[in-house]
């Protein structure tokens, strides 16, 4: 049993004054693998106070130094991705595939950070005025279990990289992990006060950050409706707001797509991190004339995917997180069935062979029309429908018929003509036949997928206000 008894602030781990317990389990066992102590509003108040004095230090560095504070963070994440592995493995379960990806991802953003800075005009002249980009003032995150090391160390390393102190919320179901990237970050040696995490429930923790009036900028990424919730509570004291939340991708595969290569695709970008993904491409838009062909082939692939514990190389779909995001994934599967969707492969109940830990039937519905629940709303799951249409305009019009607008994917073989599909898509970033992204590149959401963009220079904007020195 892991047992979390202390938060993080002004450089220090303290006890909070909250005295609350959080139990942790993990979920390709269900065991009970440790718990957490919470902390409360005034241990958001002490964070917030102690990033407050180190505001002014840290707001007076040079790029050079927050260049090599960002390097050695990097350093010190990179050094420790075996504990942070074995951290996120107990802890949220994801395949050892998606692991390879994030682990490194939560060093590298700490160097890509450092590029940007390097890059990054911080003084400008326009006409008779200078331009300065000076720090927002001091910034507070609120993470979601999902991938929780990779967005504490994004939003960590921006507040840096514009030379800025933080308060970071993680997810209350991701202390563990949060805790073992606190020790790699501790050692590293931050100017105190410059990094603070404080446990805690959203409601309590959460929403003391997003209304506190010595926060100026918020950034969070989660749940749609939690970020309407914290937009809200920021306005009373017109905090800047970066908001990275839900999502309902289109894949749109084209009558000219190559299969053997597109499918892995479908495959990947449904089916990442167990469906458990923002980002995750969970509407399949089909050419009506290629329709038998793309399920048949989907359905042999789709039930070859091994669901199976972290623990085990072999696994294709990890666990869900929780119990409750198990039965809501099942409810959904419900929800399809009664929609008069085609279920083409998995289904309710846990797949053969594992009746402990939250595992789901990787599925696939067929004949979903846009305006079922299961086309609308994210799952959350690893659950995909396939949507067909007769003309590349019909496909845009489905892909972009959404609430969301996060990721979209574009799957062919003619690139100017995938470009063109690209521009007409309302999503903040459209991947063509998923081209790995430049690091730098912006990421965010169109609609109510968020506001703003992270990492490179849009990210950094986003910590910084420009002021106009006239004369
Ligand atoms: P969530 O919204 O339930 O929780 C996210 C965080 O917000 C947690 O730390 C939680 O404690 C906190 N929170 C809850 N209520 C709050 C309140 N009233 N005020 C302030 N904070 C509060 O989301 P989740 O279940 O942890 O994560 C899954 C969701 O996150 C999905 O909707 C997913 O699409 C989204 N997500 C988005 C991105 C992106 O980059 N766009 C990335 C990953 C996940």
């Amino acid at each position: 049993m892991k047992i979390i008894e202390q938060i993080y602030v002004d450089g220090a781990f303290v006890a909070p004054h909250g005295d609350e317990r959080f139990a942790l389990f993990n979920p390709a066992t269900e065991e009970e693998i440790g718990e957490v102590r919470l902390g409360d509003n005034r241990d958001a108040h002490a964070a917030i106070a102690a990033a407050k004095r180190a505001f002014p230090a840290m707001r007076q560095t040079t790029p050079a130094e927050r260049i090599a504070m960002l390097q050695t963070l990097a350093k010190a994440v990179a050094a420790n991705a075996d504990a942070l592995r074995a951290a996120m493995t107990i802890e949220y379960g994801a395949p050892q595939s998606f692991l390879a990806f994030s682990v490194p991802h939560a060093a590298n953003v700490f160097d890509v950070a450092a590029r940007t800075v390097a890059d990054y005009a911080f003084t400008r002249r326009i006409g008779n005025a200078e331009v300065v980009m000076e720090p927002v003032g001091v910034a507070a995150a609120i993470t979601p279990w999902n991938s929780n090391i990779g967005f504490i160390c994004t939003k960590l390393a921006t507040a840096i990289a514009a030379g800025t102190t933080i308060v970071i919320k993680p997810s209350e179901m991701s202390a563990i992990q949060t805790q073992v990237l606190l020790e790699v970050l501790h050692e590293a040696r931050l100017p105190d006060g410059v990094l603070n995490v404080v446990n805690g429930y959203g409601h309590v923790v959460g929403a003391e950050l997003s209304r506190h009036p010595d926060i100026a900028k918020i950034t969070f990424t989660g749940s749609t409706t939690t970020g309407r919730e914290i937009l809200r509570n920021a306005a009373e004291s017109f905090k800047r707001v970066t908001l990275e939340l839900g999502g309902k991708g289109p894949q749109i595969l084209l009558d000219d797509a190559d299969l053997d290569r597109a499918i892995p695709h479908v495959l990947a970008s449904a089916f990442r991190n167990s469906g458990q993904a923002c980002i995750a491409g969970t509407r399949l838009l089909v050419p009506k004339r290629r329709h038998t062909e793309v399920i048949s082939r989907l359905a042999h692939a789709v039930s070859a995917l091994r669901p199976g514990p972290s623990s085990d190389p072999a696994s294709d779909i990890g666990p869900m997180v929780s119990a409750r995001q198990w039965e809501r994934v099942q409810a959904y599967i419900r929800l399809g069935q009664e929609e008069g969707a085609t279920l083409l492969v998995g289904g309710e109940g846990r797949p053969e062979g594992l009746q402990r830990g939250w595992f789901v039937r990787p599925t696939v519905f067929s004949g979903v029309t846009n305006d079922m629940r299961i086309a609308r709303e994210e799952v959350f799951g690893p659950v995909l429908s396939v949507l067909s249409y007769e003309t590349e305009a019909e496909a845009i019009a489905i892909a972009n018929d959404t609430e969301y607008g996060l990721q979209s994917y574009v799957l062919g073989t003619d690139a100017e003509r995938m470009r063109s599909i690209a521009r007409q898509l309302e999503a903040g970033r459209v991947v063509i036949n998923e081209t790995p992204a430049d690091a730098q590149a912006p990421f965010g959401g169109f609609k109510q997928s968020g506001i703003g963009r992270e990492f490179g220079p849009f990210g950094l904007d986003a910590f910084l206000e420009p002021k106009a020195i006239i004369g």
